[in-house]
């Protein structure tokens, strides 16, 4: 990733953030959650890569809702005391950040 940001001049930090983004919500909601722009894309276009570095690169509102739904019932059966943080289960994620980049 850092070639790729440096290759097309691109400020690294903030696609950093991106990247980590991109991750945590595959721990959400799973391997097969790609879209078609936005946040989710795989890989990022020239368009990902340039709204990322102005900070500008958002999930898509079905993501949006996706993400609060799971986290919220992530929480509350956590609260109700029905399963242990750590018995919560992840999405079995191959993560390849640098995919995010080609
Ligand atoms: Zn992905």
């Amino acid at each position: 990733m850092k070639a790729c940001a440096a290759q097309r001049k691109l400020d690294l930090a903030p696609l950093l953030g991106y990247v980590i983004a991109h991750e945590l919500a595959h721990l959400l909601l799973g391997p097969s959650s790609h879209s078609s722009h936005g946040v989710m894309r795989d890989p990022w276009s020239g368009k990902e890569l340039l709204a990322a570095e102005q900070r500008g690169l958002s999930f898509l509102s079905s993501e949006k809702k996706r993400l609060q739904i799971t986290l919220t019932a992530r929480t509350l059966a956590v609260l109700n005391g029905a399963v242990s943080p750590q018995s919560l289960p992840i999405a079995n994620v191959k993560t390849n950040s640098a995919a995010a980049m080609k």
